[in-house]
C-alpha cells in the first residue's frame, strides 16, 4: 500500500513537491492546501489534485471562483500518513501544533529554525541518522547544495577548512516585491548563517560562509575554496567524483555553458517539470586543484534543489528504504534525474 501524503502550502516549493510525490511508486498524493484562491490553486485543480483550505482561508472564497474544495486542512490531515509543510518561513512552526495534534510525522522546510524538527536532513548527508524520526527539516536550498558537495568531498579526501561566498538570487521568478533590481547587497552577518546550518548535517565540518545578493531570479552561485585533508591525484579525479555522485550535473567545456543563463536554458530544453534543475551544477572549467586546495563554482536552482530531498525525508521517517542511496535511486528514477 502506498504512503498517503499531504502537502500543506502550495507555493514555489509545495507545488513542486506535490508533483514529485505524485510520481513516486511508493507515495500517494492525497491533497494540497491553499489559503486563498490564485493561479496556483487553479493549476492544482486542473491537475486533478484535491484542494483543501488552510490557515485563515474560507471555502466560500474558492467556491465563488469555481474552485472545488474537498475540505479543511484538518480534514486532509485526518486522511494521511505524513505531511510536508511548505508554508512560508516561520508559519511551519505554527502548523507544527496541528501536526502534533493529529500525531502525524511532518517534513518542514529550511525557512524554519533547526529546532522545528527532531533533526535537519540531507539525503546524501545523514539519511541513516534520520530514519524513524517523527519530524525532519529539509535544509535550505543553499545548505542543501553545500551539504551535497560536502558528502562528495568529505568521504574521499576529508576537509580541513572550507570558505565559500554565496552569490544569492534576489527573488524567485514569481516574486515582484523583492530586490535589489539594480545593485549588489552584501549580507553584513559575517560569517553568514549558512555555515552553522551546514553543521546541522555535518556537526564537525569547519566551514565559513559569506553572502551577497544580486539582481537575478534564477539560481545561486557558490564560490568555493576548500582545503582538503588529503590531496586528490588531480582535478580530473575530483570532477569524476562529482560526476559519479547522484544529484550533480557537470557541464563539459564543449557544451559552452558560460553561466546560469545557459544552465537554465538546458533545464528548459530537458523539460523536467517546471523546467527545474534539481542537481548541483558544476562546471568542468570552473574547478581547479592546487595541492590540497580545491577551488570550484557550483550553481544551485533555489526553487527545485530541495524537492528530491523532501521525498527522501519522507522515506527516511517512515523507513521506506534501507539507506540513502536506495531512496535517492527511487526518487531520481521517478523524477527523471540523471537521465540524459
Ligand atoms: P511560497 O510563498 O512560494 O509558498 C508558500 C505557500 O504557503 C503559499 O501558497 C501560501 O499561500 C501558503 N500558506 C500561507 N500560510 C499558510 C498556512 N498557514 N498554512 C499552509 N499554507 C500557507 O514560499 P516557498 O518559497 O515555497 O517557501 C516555502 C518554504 O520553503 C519556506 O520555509 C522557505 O524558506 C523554503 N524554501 C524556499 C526556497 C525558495 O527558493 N523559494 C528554497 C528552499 C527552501
Amino acid at each position: 500500500m502506498k504512503v498517503r501524503v499531504a502537502i500543506n502550502g502550495f507555493g514555489t516549493i509545495g507545488k513542486r513537491v506535490a508533483d514529485a510525490v505524485a510520481k513516486q511508486p511508493d507515495l500517494e498524493l492525497v491533497g494540497v492546501t491553499k489559503t486563498r484562491p490564485n493561479f496556483e490553486g487553479r493549476r492544482a485543480s486542473e491537475k486533478g489534485y484535491r484542494l483543501f483550505v488552510a490557515g485563515e482561508g474560507k471555502p466560500s472564497d474558492f467556491e465563488a471562483v469555481g474552485l472545488r474544495i474537498s475540505g479543511t486542512v484538518e480534514e486532509l490531515l485526518g486522511q494521511v500518513d505524513v505531511v510536508v509543510d511548505a508554508s512560508p518561513d516561520q508559519v511551519g512552526r505554527e502548523n507544527r501544533k496541528l501536526y502534533e495534534r493529529f500525531g502525524i510525522p511532518a517534513v518542514f522546510q529550511g525557512g524554519e529554525k533547526a529546532d522545528v524538527a527532531e533533526a535537519s536532513f540531507n539525503a546524501l548527508g545523514n539519511y541513516l541518522a534520520c530514519r524513524g524520526k517523527r519530524s525532519l527539516r529539509v535544509v535550505s536550498c543553499n545548505t542543501t547544495g553545500l551539504a551535497r558537495a560536502a558528502s562528495v568531498l568529505l568521504g574521499r579526501w576529508g576537509i580541513d577548512h572550507w570558505e565559500v561566498t554565496l552569490v544569492r538570487r534576489a527573488a524567485d521568478p514569481a516574486e515582484s516585491k523583492k530586490g535589489p533590481l539594480n545593485g549588489i547587497v552584501p549580507t553584513f552577518q559575517l560569517p553568514s548563517h549558512h555555515g552553522p546550518d551546514v553543521r546541522t548535517i555535518y556537526p564537525d565540518l569547519t566551514i565559513a560562509t559569506t553572502a551577497v545578493v544580486v539582481p537575478t531570479t534564477l539560481m545561486h552561485v557558490h564560490v568555493n575554496h576548500v582545503r582538503l585533508r588529503h590531496a586528490p591525484r588531480d582535478a580530473e579525479e575530483v570532477i569524476a567524483a562529482f560526476r559519479a555522485s547522484p544529484r550533480f550535473h557537470v557541464f563539459a567545456p564543449w557544451e559552452r555553458v558560460e553561466g546560469t543563463p545557459q544552465v537554465m536554458e538546458y533545464a528548459r530544453d530537458r523539460g523536467i517539470g517546471f523546467n527545474d534543475m534539481m542537481e548541483n551544477v558544476i562546471w568542468h572549467d570552473g574547478l581547479r586543484l592546487d595541492g590540497r586546495d580545491l577551488y570550484f563554482f557550483q550553481a544551485i536552482h533555489q526553487e527545485s534543489i530541495v524537492v528530491p530531498e523532501n521525498i527522501d525525508a519522507i522515506r527516511a521517517m517512515l523507513d521506506l528504504a534501507p539507506n540513502g542511496p536506495a531512496s535517492v535511486a527511487i526518487t531520481d528514477r521517478a523524477l527523471g534525474l540523471g537521465v540524459p
